[in-house]
C-alpha cells in the first residue's frame, strides 16, 4: 500500500471530532456508548430503553440518534451512577422525557451548589434532578430481566450505584472502576479508597468468568481486569503506606513513581503523581 494511502485511511478511520460517540454490543440486551464523558450502558428490548448515565448535555441529540439505531420504543428510565457532570450532564435534556433514578446523595448534590477545591458548580436545573431516589438498593424489572441497583457507600463519591443486569450478565460500575487507568476518588464528595475496593469486591462476588463489566471510563472489562485494578490499588497503596512510615514526603513518593507494571495507567485523566497524592491523602487524613 502506498504510504500516502495508508495515512489517508488512518485519518478516515479516526473520529472527526472529540464529540463522536460510538456504540457497541456488550452482552444480552446491553449496549455501551463510549466516547467523550462517562460510559453509557443501555438496555434495549421490547420494553424500550433504560439508560445508565448520559454524558454531557450537548451530546443528547447524538445519544438519541444512537438509541434509534439500536431499536424502537421510548426511553423509559434513566439511572445515574453518581452525580459528576460527565455522567449526569444530559439529565436536563432527558429528565423532561423520562424519570431519573439515583441514590439520595446524587439528588442532594445536584440540587445544591458543589465545591471541589476552587471549583464551584451551581445547582443543576430542576429538570436534571432525580425524581426517584433510594438509600441502599432497588430493582427495575425491564426487558425481561431484573436490573438490580445497589449503593456502595463512600467509594468514588458518597452516592455511587452499581447496576447489575442480571439476565444479560452485565454490570455497570460507574466510576468505582476506571479500567486500565488510575481512578479519580472524589474525597471532597465523600469518596474513599477503601470504598472503591469494597465496590470492586462486591462486583467480583456476583460475577462469573463470562460477566462483562462496564467501567465508568475505559474499555469493557472482564472480572480478571477488575481483579487487576483492585490489585493495582492494593499494591500502590501499600507502597505509599510504607513510604509514609519510612518518613518520605509526598514529593519523594511521587518521584519514586508507582512501579513499572502501572506505567501506562497514568496516561488518562489521573496522572501517576495525582494517584500517589490521592493515596497519600487517603492514608493521612
Ligand atoms: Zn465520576
Amino acid at each position: 500500500m502506498p504510504r500516502s494511502l495508508f495515512f489517508a485511511l488512518l485519518l478516515a478511520a479516526a473520529p472527526v471530532s472529540s464529540q463522536d460517540l460510538t456504540v457497541s454490543h456488550v452482552a444480552g440486551s446491553i449496549h455501551m456508548i463510549n466516547g467523550q464523558g462517562g460510559n453509557i450502558g443501555v438496555s434495549v428490548g421490547a420494553d424500550g430503553f433504560l439508560m445508565v448515565d448520559d454524558k454531557f448535555a450537548p451530546l443528547a441529540d447524538q445519544i438519541r440518534a444512537l438509541l434509534q439505531d439500536l431499536g424502537e420504543g421510548d426511553l423509559e428510565f434513566l439511572l445515574n451512577t453518581h452525580f459528576h457532570g460527565d455522567h449526569t450532564g444530559g439529565n436536563a435534556e432527558f429528565g423532561a422525557e423520562t424519570p431519573i433514578i439515583a441514590h439520595h446523595n446524587v439528588r442532594a448534590r445536584l440540587t445544591t451548589e458543589q465545591q471541589r477545591g476552587d471549583r464551584i458548580t451551581p445547582p443543576a436545573p430542576p429538570a436534571a434532578w432525580p425524581v426517584i431516589t433510594f438509600a441502599e438498593a432497588l430493582s427495575i424489572h425491564f426487558n425481561g430481566e431484573e436490573v438490580r441497583v445497589l449503593h456502595v457507600p463512600h467509594a468514588h463519591t458518597d452516592g455511587d450505584a452499581l447496576i447489575f443486569f442480571t439476565g444479560s450478565n452485565v454490570i455497570h460500575m460507574g466510576d468505582t472502576f476506571f479500567n486500565q487507568r488510575f481512578p479519580f476518588v472524589d474525597m471532597d464528595s465523600g469518596g474513599a479508597v477503601d470504598g472503591v475496593l469494597a465496590a470492586g469486591r462486591a462486583v467480583l462476588a456476583q460475577a462469573n468468568p463470562e460477566t462483562r463489566i462496564i467501567p465508568g471510563h475505559g474499555p469493557v472489562a472482564s472480572p480478571s481486569d477488575l481483579e487487576t485494578y483492585l490489585r493495582m490499588i492494593e499494591e500502590t497503596r501499600a507502597a505509599v503506606a510504607s513510604g509514609i512510615d519510612a518518613g518520605h514526603s509526598l514529593e519523594e513518593l511521587q518521584a519514586a513513581g508507582a512501579g513499572d507494571e502501572w506505567a501506562t495507567w497514568g496516561d488518562g485523566f489521573i496522572s501517576t503523581d495525582r494517584w500517589i497524592a490521592t493515596l497519600h491523602r487517603d492514608l493521612t487524613e
